[in-house]
């Protein structure tokens, strides 16, 4: 029977509850204990995948092809795990569920009611991913806030777990903001107190508090925390603001956070924690060290966690190279307005991400079209490739008109048009070509140096693709096909003969890095990057989330 650790979060959203769970799962796996992790998101939405990145962040895909919540990107990452769609689940999904099984005639007879027909299903599918995953420690992180409407059913659900499999077996952990008032010069706990006492009203007692705050946490703020919240003195455990999440784990650990859970869950078989790897890890990150400056072209940068697999990817690439990742956020419709030289000067190397829709794509193509005539080495993921292969077709045909049907439907170079099997295809949900497909590399090209391997297995999601027809037009132009589908018929990475390193691929490379494995394609990017000398670089442009 595995143990379960529930874990909420009050006063705030955006406390870095994603973020503290896929640390927890760091320092469980750390004493050879199993973990899995589930993110159960409050929304109506069935995923969200069909949800604009700037409400929701990126959408973070598992090799079995589920569109989800950025934070299983986190867990990955943190655990070095592969999820399935067992990890994410909604609101929308449970209601759809019930709902079909009262249609079949399931509950002939009967009221279907938020408890227990609601609740059922939900701690179903805390089941489902046990089962499935054989994992010693379940972590199920309760998306938005206590206190939240649509949550409830979720809360009451983790609150009858309780009941259900016995006290031993059940952790409640709450995530809570002190915030700092400036005047005074302290941090305060009354709104971690109300979080708290909304838990209690609806039966869940919190057995551990974890307290974010910008400010260190003086022992006098856990006592009265302690006091208040009925949580002993040691189960308050102070997590400040650090300079990277990759810190967190090994904060939490100095706080006797893994040894709590060990304690209070009677998980006999932890052994003695080992984070050696991941402090070596933190210490590199702390190190000072010569920034590699990327510019990362995209429609959505306002809002950096549109981004987010691949700003960690581009992380761990620049660490392994042991540079500082020196982003510079570049609006692609501000390419459109600007010259490319102003927005891209300082660049050593440039990424144009996916995205969906004409919005900003033209100013996509300007920084495809300055990366190949400049040599700056470049990296196209999924809508990033499509652009390349814009820009490029567009040079070889000597014509402004080559497009992706998906901008210009009526273009008459399609050389992105719609996959076969997408033409029939009217209904927008969890309907693209979506997770885990197998990619050929062509012999000698940089995409099979990269790898150092001939057959690699990638996330997809999108609807277009490289247009055949025009395969050989653009091959004798110089473009080379170095990824194929096994049966030669889908482009999958495509990269310039006559270029120092523009390389681009039709799935996403981001989700697959880790901390300490960066992902090949990346690796190779940052290394051709660090190579390029920019003259008159000039210093980094302001983040544009900060403008
Ligand atoms: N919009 C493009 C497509 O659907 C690219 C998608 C993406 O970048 N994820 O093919």
């Amino acid at each position: 029977m595995p143990k379960y650790i529930f874990v909420t979060g009050g006063v705030v959203s955006s406390v870095g509850k994603g973020i503290t769970v896929a640390s927890m799962g760091t320092i469980l796996k750390s004493r050879e204990l199993s973990v899995s992790v589930q993110k159960l998101d409050p929304y109506l939405n069935v995923d969200p995948g069909t949800m604009s990145p700037y409400q929701h962040g990126e959408v973070f895909v598992t090799q079995d092809g589920a569109e989800t919540d950025l934070d299983l990107g986190n867990y990955e990452r943190f655990i070095n795990t592969e999820l399935t769609a067992d990890s994410n689940v909604t609101s929308g999904q449970i209601y759809s569920a019930v709902i079909a099984k009262e249609r079949r005639g399931d509950f002939l007879g009967g009221t279907i009611q938020v408890v227990p027909h609601v609740t059922t299903e939900i701690k179903d599918r805390f089941k489902r991913l046990a089962q499935r995953s054989k994992a010693e420690v379940i972590l199920i992180e309760v998306g938005g806030t206590v206190g939240d409407i649509e949550g409830q059913p979720f809360l009451e659900a983790i609150r009858q777990m309780r009941n259900d499999i016995g006290r031993d077996n059940v952790l409640y952990v709450h995530v809570t903001l002190l915030p700092y008032l400036h005047s005074t010069q302290e941090l305060k706990t009354k709104p971690t107190q109300h979080s708290v006492n909304e838990l209690r009203r609806i039966g869940i007692q919190p057995d551990i508090i974890i307290c974010r705050s910008d400010f260190p946490i003086p022992e006098s703020i856990r006592d009265k925390i302690s006091l208040f919240c009925d949580v002993e003195r040691q189960a308050v455990i102070p997590l400040p603001t650090v300079s990277s999440i990759y810190e967190i784990p090994l904060i939490l650990e100095e706080a006797g956070l893994g040894q709590l859970i060990v304690d209070k869950l009677g998980l006999r078989k932890a052994k003695k924690a080992d984070l050696s790897q991941w402090r070596e890890l933190v210490e590199r990150l702390k190190t000072p060290r010569e920034p590699v400056n990327i510019a990362l072209v995209g429609k959505y940068v306002e809002l950096s966690d549109s981004y987010f697999s691949v700003r960690e990817a581009l992380c761990h690439a620049a660490l392994y190279h042991d540079r500082e990742l020196n982003l510079i956020w570049v609006h692609s419709e501000d390419l459109e307005k600007d010259g490319t030289d102003s927005l891209l000067r300082s660049a050593q190397g440039i990424i144009v991400p996916g995205g969906f829709g004409i919005r900003g794509i033209e100013g996509m193509v300007k920084a495809a079209n300055y990366a190949r005539t400049n040599e700056i080495p470049y990296l196209g993921l999924c809508l990033g490739m499509q652009v390349m292969v814009i820009e490029f077709a567009r040079h070889v045909l000597k014509s402004p008109k080559p497009n992706s049907t998906e901008f210009d439907p009526n273009t008459p170079y399609p050389v992105i048009d719609l996959l076969p099997e997408q033409k029939k295809v009217k209904a927008k949900g969890g309907t693209m070509r979506l997770g885990n497909y197998p990619c050929q590399l062509l012999p000698g090209s940089r995409a099979a140096k990269a790898y150092g391997q001939s057959l690699v297995y990638e996330r997809h999601r999108h609807r277009f693709e490289f247009n055949n027809e025009f395969r050989d037009t653009l091959e004798k132009a110089g473009l080379v096909y170095s990824g194929l589908s096994p049966d030669g018929r889908l482009v999958e990475i495509c990269e310039l003969a006559n270029h120092p390193w523009m390389v681009s691929c039709q799935f996403h490379p981001e989700f697959g890095s880790r901390p300490s494995r960066p992902h090949p394609l990346f690796r190779d990017f940052i290394g051709a990057a660090k190579e390029v000398l920019r003259e008159g670089a000039q210093p980094p442009l302001p983040l544009a989330a900060e403008k």
